[in-house]
Formats: structure tokens, C-alpha cells, sequence
């Protein structure tokens, strides 16, 4: 069976190198969505609590993307905004994994979030949309 539950945070970002409007550094309200399932219900009828999904999904993502800035990890804007907020030098982050696209920070958020889920609990869906229209979701099987 499976279990739904949706996140709003708010972040700003830009794709470096684009050739329109989103190499421009911008902000998004995102909304998050993920599925996860258990093979059968708890002895309280649950997948599991949403309070404790909550919990893993503020640890491994909302804590870290909310109010944060959102770059590529070679993006020379990184660098520049960490010294003018020095004093929160996490909420710039720089990503591995490319260019912070829906589609790059929703495999970024699968991976974070599947690292952290309990023993027994399935990751079977996440989603990201930058806008109500736009935004990437990976499903398992990964596709
Ligand atoms: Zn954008």
C-alpha cells in the first residue's frame, strides 16, 4: 500500500549557461511530492506516521533546500553569495549532480530520501515542481 504526502519550500536557483531567462538567479516555490509504500500496514493501519515522514523529509531535504540558494557546484555565483551571507554559509548549496534543474534536484532528492527512510519503507515516486505546470519525477522502477 502506499503512502502520499506533499511539501512546499521556497529556494533560489539559476541554470548556468542557459540561453534564456534561467541563467538568471530567480526563485521558485517548490513543491515536493513523494510516494513511499510498506508491504503491509502497522498495527495502527499505516504505511507509517506522517509526522515521522515529515521528520525524514525536513532531514533530508526541507533543512537543507528551504530559503537556500541552489547552484551547480562550478557555478562562480557559489563562491560570491557565500562571502555576502557569511553567516550562513550552508544555505548556498552547490550540487554534484549538475545544474539545479527539477529534474537534477529530483534525483538528488530520491537519493537523499532513500538514504533516510526506515527499515521496511519503500521510495516509489518523487516529484518536484518548480511551477503548478512545470517539474520532473522519477518513479521506481528509476526511470
Ligand atoms: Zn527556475
Amino acid at each position: 500500500m502506499d503512502l502520499t504526502t506533499n511539501y512546499v519550500f521556497d529556494a533560489a536557483h539559476r541554470i548556468a549557461g542557459h540561453p534564456g531567462k534561467c541563467a538568471w538567479l530567480h526563485g521558485h516555490t517548490y513543491n515536493l511530492e513523494l510516494t513511499v509504500s510498506a508491504p503491509s500496514l502497522n498495527p495502527l493501519g499505516m504505511v507509517m506516521d506522517f509526522d515521522d515522514l515529515r521528520d525524514v523529509v525536513k532531514k533530508a531535504v526541507l533543512d537543507l533546500w528551504d530559503h537556500a540558494t541552489l547552484l551547480a557546484a562550478d557555478d562562480p555565483l557559489g563562491p560570491a553569495i557565500r562571502a555576502v551571507q557569511h553567516q550562513a554559509p550552508d544555505r548556498v548549496v552547490l550540487l554534484e549532480g549538475g545544474q539545479p534543474t527539477a529534474e537534477v534536484l529530483t534525483r538528488e532528492a530520491w537519493t537523499r530520501l532513500e538514504r533516510q527512510l526506515p527499515a521496511g519503507i519503500t521510495l516509489e515516486r518523487v516529484a518536484i515542481r518548480e511551477t503548478p505546470s512545470c517539474g520532473s519525477a522519477i518513479s521506481r522502477p528509476l526511470t
